[in-house]
Order: structure tokens, then sequence, then C-alpha cells
């Protein structure tokens, strides 16, 4: 039989652990009559006592397994980190919070059995969300997908099963600031999503803080975008245009009418502009320097802190 591998990050979910864990044992069981199945939890090193509740947890499941990483390093990391150890000829993500059924894995199995190497679950309805924030993360995969070369699901990716060799994949091409669901689509393969309701968190906060999610934007569109920079050279062309034919207008004036154009404040204006303009590109190339510097430290993506069934 083969084996498939759950991963799931876990931050500070310590309240929810036993119910999460009473809906995998169900759902492991229905999945064990075709196929063999580990789960993989990955704590993101939670301050609220989550390891030691692992690690209990562990010892009476024969398929869970736990790895505990040495800083908070964000889902995304703790998801490739938990993909490194993983032992299975295909591999899933969720979350630990139960907002994604793991109900759903068995539908996934059958897709990949027809061929496919990446299956997606794409939310298509949230519940227990704001209208501003399904807007706001909208918006966010439509930027995505109109300024980056990557077709990134629709929706977002927070859930998806994925072949061995795109694990491998994936594992070897995280680099220093991964941006999962962009990576995963950067892969290739052969690719197809199933729709599902992405239900309200069953317990607890939701962990991804508004920096979280800007640092994330910011990433995903710096790995996978060069327009910015496009951007600076043709407002530098048009800046240096508008301002070359603005000079030929002086010229004639004072040459031809006699009629010099005086004016401080519209100088002022122009300097203001040109320099505002200058600082916000060079912030813009810092943000693609600043990453250029991250990864060629070449410094490990996670360090792993504590572990439990886990062969390094
Ligand atoms: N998570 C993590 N590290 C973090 C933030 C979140 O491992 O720094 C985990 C979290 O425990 C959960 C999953 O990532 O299992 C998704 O996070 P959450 O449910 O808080 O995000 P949301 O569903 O609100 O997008
Ligand atoms: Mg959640």
């Amino acid at each position: 039989m083969k084996l498939i591998s759950l991963v799931i990050p876990c931050y500070n979910e310590r309240e929810g652990l036993s119910t999460l864990l009473d809906r995998l044992d169900r759902v492991v069981m229905e999945l064990r009559k075709q196929i063999n199945v580990e789960v993989i939890l990955v704590d993101d090193h939670s301050t609220d006592g989550s390891n030691l509740a692992i690690r209990e947890l562990c010892r009476e499941r024969d398929y869970l397994r736990f790895i505990r990483l040495s800083r908070n390093s964000g889902s995304q990391v703790a998801v490739i980190a938990g993909m490194k150890y993983a032992k299975g000829d295909s591999a899933v993500f969720l979350a630990a919070d139960l907002q994604d059924p793991p109900e759903l894995i068995a539908q996934m199995i059958a897709k990949w059995n027809e061929g496919y190497d990446v299956i997606w679950a794409v939310r298509e309805r949230r519940e227990g969300v704001s209208k501003t924030s399904v807007f706001f993360s909208n918006m966010f995969y439509r930027l995505l997908n109109g300024m980056t070369e990557i077709r990134f699901p629709k929706t977002g990716a927070d859930f998806a099963l994925l072949d061995k060799k795109v694990v491998l994949g994936l594992v070897s091409s995280a680099g220093s600031k991964p941006s999962l669901g962009a990576l995963i689509s950067w892969l290739g393969f052969k690719q197809t999503e199933i729709p599902y309701v992405k239900e309200a968190r069953k317990f607890g906060k939701s962990k991804w803080t508004l920096r979280k999610k800007l640092n994330a934007f910011a990433d995903a569109f710096v790995g996978f975008s060069y327009l910015p920079m496009r951007f600076m050279s043709l407002i530098g062309f048009v800046a240096a245009a508008l301002g070359f034919i603005y000079a030929i207008v002086v010229a004639v004036l004072r040459f031809a009418v006699g009629n010099p154009i005086e004016g401080w404040a519209s100088l002022m204006v122009v300097i203001l502009i040109i320099g505002g303009l200058q600082m916000l590109m060079l912030g813009v190339l810092g943000e693609y320097l600043w990453r250029n510097l991250e990864e060629s430290r070449k410094r490990p993506l996670f360090l792993i802190e504590d572990q439990e069934g886990i062969e390094s």
C-alpha cells in the first residue's frame, strides 16, 4: 500500500489540539482502508506549551509524528519543514484549526490516482470572515496573477495534495523567503482544483496577523515579479521626457518671447515630486536587494528544536 503524509502547521493551537486529533483519528481510520497515513504536526515554536501536549498525543497514536521549529517562522516555512521529513508517496498540507476539512482528502486522493500531481482545494465560500478581508484577499490574488508570471489558484492556497516529486521540488527550491502557493504553482506538473467551503475557525483566533500578511504579499511579489522594477524604468523615462520638453518650452519662452518664467513654487513642486519618486524607487529596489542578501547568506530556512518519530 502507498503512504500519504498529512503536514499540519500549529502555532499556539493548544486549546484545539484534542478536537483536531479526534477528527484526525476518524479520518485516518477511514483513509487507512485504501492507503497508509502518517501525520506530521509542525509546532511553529508555540509559546502555549503545545509541544508538550503534542508529545503526549504522539505517545497515544502510531500515525502521529512531530517536529518543533527553533523559532516562529510562519506557516509556510512550517509546511516546508514538515514536507522535508514527510515519507509519503504524496503529502497534504492543511491548517490545524479545522477550517480545511480533512474529510476532503479522500477526494484529493481520488484525483491523485487519476494521475494529477497537484490537487488544490479551492475555497468557493468562506464562513466567518468579514467582507473586507475577503475583498483584500481577492485583491491580493488578482494582483499576483496579473503582475507575475505564475497562475495562482484564484482563491488562495491553504490546502493541497502534492505528489512526491512535487514535494521534492518544493523542498529543494524553497529559498530563504518561500511563498508556498506561488512556488507550487511555479513548479508546474499536472495541477487541478477541487472546490470546498472554508468553515469558520473552530477554536482560538487567527494567527495570521496583518504584518505577516503584508510580508507574505511582498515575498510572493518580489519572488515572482520584476514588474515593479520595469515600472521604475518606465516612470524614469516618462519623467525625463517631460523634463526635456519643459526645458525646451522654457528656452523658447526666454529667447523668443523674452519672458523668463518665474517661480519658486513650481521649482519646489518639481523637486519634491522627483525627490519622492526617487525615494519610492529606492525603496522598491531595497525590497529586492534585501531578499537577495538574505538568499546569499544561505542561512538554514529552519532549525529543529525537538522532534518525535523523525529520522534526520
Ligand atoms: N500558523 C503557523 N505559524 C504562524 C501562523 C500560523 O504555523 O506563524 C498555522 C496555524 O496554527 C494554522 C495555520 O497556520 O494551523 C493557518 O493559520 P490561521 O488559521 O491562523 O490563519 P487563517 O486561517 O486565519 O488564514
Ligand atoms: Mg485558519
